[in-house]
């Protein structure tokens, strides 16, 4: 059983600044970071460093080599992704000294994946294998439709959410992992009862498997009349950037390997717990023997 996760391959181009450039201003950096992004990347080293066995599919530009590396070197397979002619997929990211961010985001790369590479990668791929996508790529509703055709599990990440488009994805999705914000805004409504989210999805969704995140307060299993609750564990943040990245990667990971949802929640939030105690996006995901050396040592803290 392998793991394909078509999806984005980003630069993040990271940039401190005194404060974020205005309207007619040229502003001087204070200093300049190049890290890798996007949140297939993300995804699919997470999904690798929890154990399985992990392609990854999409699209970079001459620039951005260093990113299918990086996957290389957390063993994820980089066979499928295509090298186009345009820029690699990339933001520019303003850090203020108190703390907040800017962001320009450019597809790039990641906006030339066509119905032909879709059906080019997804031949290589059958039933019982996992396909995760989020919505950073062009030609979603091809890819789907092409690994239903096939028989593929999917997992479906709607994040960034953008409505009408999500929308036309989700009968596709055999499971569905999202935060507060994302269902919100799938929901049309601002739901503060942690239990009635999971319980609307399901009445719409009733044959779906749910993971809904809630940041510190854990996350929630829902499938049918099934909940299962999981807390965050307690752990000094120091940058959440890519948590819900490194819980869905393990999640799925888990899942697929042990068949036991409750046992994957847990497994995801310590993980997450790891990649927030620690900078960074990618770099913060930990592997499966840290995790299980983590779990070995601490217990959930329920708030
Ligand atoms: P996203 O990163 O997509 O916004 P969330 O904020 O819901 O997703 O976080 C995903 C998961 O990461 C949570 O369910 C939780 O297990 C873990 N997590 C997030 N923030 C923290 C935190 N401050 N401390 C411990 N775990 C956290």
């Amino acid at each position: 059983m392998k793991a394909l996760v078509f999806g984005s391959l980003n630069i993040d181009y990271v940039y401190r600044v005194p404060h974020f450039v205005r309207k007619g201003e040229t502003l001087a950096s204070r200093s300049f970071e190049r890290f890798c992004g996007g949140k297939g990347l993300n995804q699919a080293i997470a999904l690798s460093r929890a154990g399985m066995k992990t392609y990854m599919a999409g699209a970079v530009g001459p620039e951005g080599e260093f990113l299918t590396e990086e996957l290389r070197r957390s063993g994820v397979d980089t066979g499928f992704v295509s090298r186009m002619p345009v820029p690699t997929g990339h933001a520019i990211i303003q850090n203020s000294p108190d703390g907040d961010n800017a962001i320009l985001l450019y597809g790039g790369a990641n906006r030339s994946i066509d119905e032909r590479q879709a059906e080019a990668v997804l031949t290589a791929f059958e039933k019982g294998d996992l396909l995760l996508v989020q919505n950073e790529i062009s030609a979603l509703p091809e890819i789907l439709r092409i690994a239903r055709e096939r028989g593929l599990s999917i997992a479906l990440n709607p994040s960034p959410m953008e409505l009408p488009a999500m929308r036309e994805l989700l009968p596709y999705a055999d499971f569905l992992i999202l935060n507060r914000v994302e269902a919100s805004q799938l929901l049309d409504a601002e739901l503060s009862d942690a239990d009635e989210v999971p319980d609307r999805l399901c009445r719409l969704w009733p044959e779906k498997k749910i993971v809904l995140t809630l940041g510190e307060e854990g996350a929630v299993y829902a499938e049918g009349t099934r909940r299962l609750r999981q807390a965050a564990f307690r752990v000094k943040a120091v940058d959440t950037t890519g948590a819900g990245d490194t819980f869905t990667g393990f999640f799925l990971a888990s899942l697929f390997q042990s068949g036991d949802p409750a046992a994957s929640l847990r497994m995801a939030a310590a993980a997450a717990a790891i990649s927030v105690s620690r900078p960074g996006a990618a770099p913060a995901i930990p592997d499966r023997e840290e995790v299980l050396a983590f779990l070995a040592g601490k217990s959930p803290c329920i708030k």
